[in-house]
C-alpha cells in the first residue's frame, strides 16, 4: 500500500473547501461554469485572485441539490452569492408558475448576466441601502399571492430576518419556506 503524509480528504475539505453553485455544465466540452462573488478575504477569494490557467482545483459534489416543487406562485429572494441558483431557477421554472424574484445585489454590475423570462417578475434591491427595509416596503406594496412557496439564500442572519418577515408579517407557513445561509458575516466557511 502506498502511504502519504496527506491528511484524509475529509480534513482537507474542512479547511480548504468552499461551496459554489454550478451555473452551467457542458459534458461535451468538459466545461463547468461557476460565478464567484469576490469579497475582501477568504481562501476562495485569494485563490481566485492568483489563479492562472493550468492550476488544479478539486471538485466534490453535490452536497445539496433540491428539486423545487411545482407551485403556481414562487417567491425567491437571494443576495449576490445566490444569483447562480436564482438564474437556474428562472431557467428551469415551468411557464405555468409565476416567479417573483428579489435580488439583493448590485444591478449595475450583475444585471447583464442574469436571465429574464416571461413568467419571472424580477426586482433588484440595492444591497447597500438597508435591503431588508426595502424588501418590507416592496412586499407591503404588493402582498404575496395565497399559497406562495418561498426560497431564500444569502448571508445567514439576513436570511433569518427575511424568513421571519415572511412568517410574521405575511403569514407564510414555515413549511412553505426553503432557506439556506450561504455565508456568515465575519465567519469563514459556515458549511
Ligand atoms: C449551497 C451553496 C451554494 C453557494 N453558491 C455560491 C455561488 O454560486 N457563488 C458565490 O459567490 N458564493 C456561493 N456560496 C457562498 C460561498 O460558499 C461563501 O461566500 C464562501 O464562504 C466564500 O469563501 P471564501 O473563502 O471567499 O471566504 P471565507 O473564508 O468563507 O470567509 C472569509 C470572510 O469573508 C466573509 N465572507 C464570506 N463570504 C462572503 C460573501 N459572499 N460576501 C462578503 N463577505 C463574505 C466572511 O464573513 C469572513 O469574514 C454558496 C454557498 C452555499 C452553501
Amino acid at each position: 500500500m502506498h502511504e502519504t503524509n496527506n491528511p484524509p480528504l475529509s480534513e482537507v475539505c474542512a479547511w480548504q473547501a468552499r461551496e459554489y453553485t454550478v451555473r452551467h455544465l457542458c459534458q461535451r466540452e468538459k466545461l463547468l461554469t461557476v460565478d464567484f462573488v469576490l469579497h475582501a478575504r477568504g481562501i476562495a477569494e485569494s485563490w481566485l485572485r492568483s489563479a492562472v490557467v493550468g492550476d488544479h482545483l478539486g471538485i466534490i459534489g453535490t452536497r445539496m441539490s433540491r428539486e423545487l416543487p411545482e407551485q403556481p406562485h414562487i417567491l425567491a429572494i437571494g443576495d449576490a452569492t445566490a444569483l447562480p441558483a436564482l438564474a437556474r431557477l428562472v431557467n428551469s421554472t415551468p411557464e405555468s408558475s409565476c416567479l417573483r424574484i428579489f435580488l439583493l445585489a448590485d444591478q449595475e454590475s450583475l444585471g447583464r448576466s442574469f436571465p429574464s423570462s416571461n413568467n419571472a417578475d424580477i426586482t433588484w434591491v440595492d444591497p447597500l441601502r438597508d435591503p431588508i427595509s426595502q424588501l418590507m416596503q416592496l412586499l407591503d406594496d404588493s402582498p404575496l399571492q395565497h399559497g406562495t412557496w418561498a426560497w431564500i439564500a444569502g448571508e445567514a442572519s439576513q436570511v433569518g430576518m427575511i424568513r421571519r418577515l415572511l412568517v410574521d408579517d405575511h403569514f407564510l407557513e414555515k413549511e412553505r419556506i426553503h432557506f439556506t445561509g450561504y455565508w456568515k458575516l465575519n465567519t469563514p466557511a459556515i458549511h
